[in-house]
């Protein structure tokens, strides 16, 4: 199958609530220009210095979503042009994404990774470290950072039951956002997002809530 014949494949079987980030990590840039000449303007990546290398060779209506990890003495390189930073998971990464933001005079958009997954290898907050991170003062005073969500990753394994139920523990996770102590009304406006699924799962994602589905594998081939 082509790029754009997947691509159209999956978008035709999204609900239209549901946004397509294309994830084009290791893939070359001729790859990724099918996909934008087939009409898709959001791309995923994982290494800072890709998405940058990418950014500065495409066209410049694309969307970049950091969906990686992400090392706080790199988020300098992404600041001028990220769209969504998927994989927020500290208080002290917020911070400096803020002193970046404000260093190029504009806001970014975040998402907060939760810990959903049972395996130690994933990163992300707790339900506590989610409650303590937003009611803090220190948060509040982040005023270039907007939180437009929450983005998980369940556990890789082939039961339904359990990524299932992760799932839906995400979905219920950003349900209680709004009733957080002191993470007011104003705060709530911007959040939407539940970026959940990948290849393998984002239909299940799907009809557990998520609103964001990252795919790479299914778009573009095997890495
Ligand atoms: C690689 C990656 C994806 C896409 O995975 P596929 O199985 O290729 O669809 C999604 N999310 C994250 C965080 C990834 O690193």
């Amino acid at each position: 199958m082509s790029i754009p014949s997947n691509l159209n494949t999956i978008k035709a079987s999204l609900p239209e609530h549901v946004t397509l980030v294309a994830v084009s990590k290791t893939k070359p840039v001729s790859d990724l220009m099918q996909a934008y000449e087939a009409g898709q303007r959001i791309f995923g990546e994982n290494k800072i210095q890709e998405m940058t290398e990418k950014w500065e060779e495409m066209p410049k209506d694309i969307q970049w979503h950091m969906i990686g990890h992400v090392q706080t003495n790199k988020v300098k390189f992404m600041a001028p042009f990220v769209s969504l930073i998927h994989g927020v998971d500290s208080l002290k990464l917020l911070q400096e994404i803020n002193k970046q933001a404000l260093k190029n005079n504009r806001t970014i958009d975040c998402l907060l990774e939760m810990y959903i997954a049972e395996e130690e290898t994933k990163f992300g907050l707790d339900e506590n470290e989610l409650n303590e991170l937003l009611t803090s003062s220190a948060f509040k005073e982040l005023k270039n950072i907007r939180i437009l969500g929450l983005m998980g990753m369940a556990t890789f394994t082939e039961d339904q039951n359990q990524i299932k139920k992760e799932f839906t523990h995400l979905k219920s996770i950003f349900d209680s956002l709004k009733n957080i102590d002191g993470y007011g009304k104003d705060a709530l406006q911007c959040v939407s997002t539940i970026s959940m699924g990948m290849s393998g799962d984002y239909q299940l994602a799907i009809e557990c809530g998520s609103t964001m589905v990252r795919i790479g594998s299914s778009i573009f081939g095997g890495r």
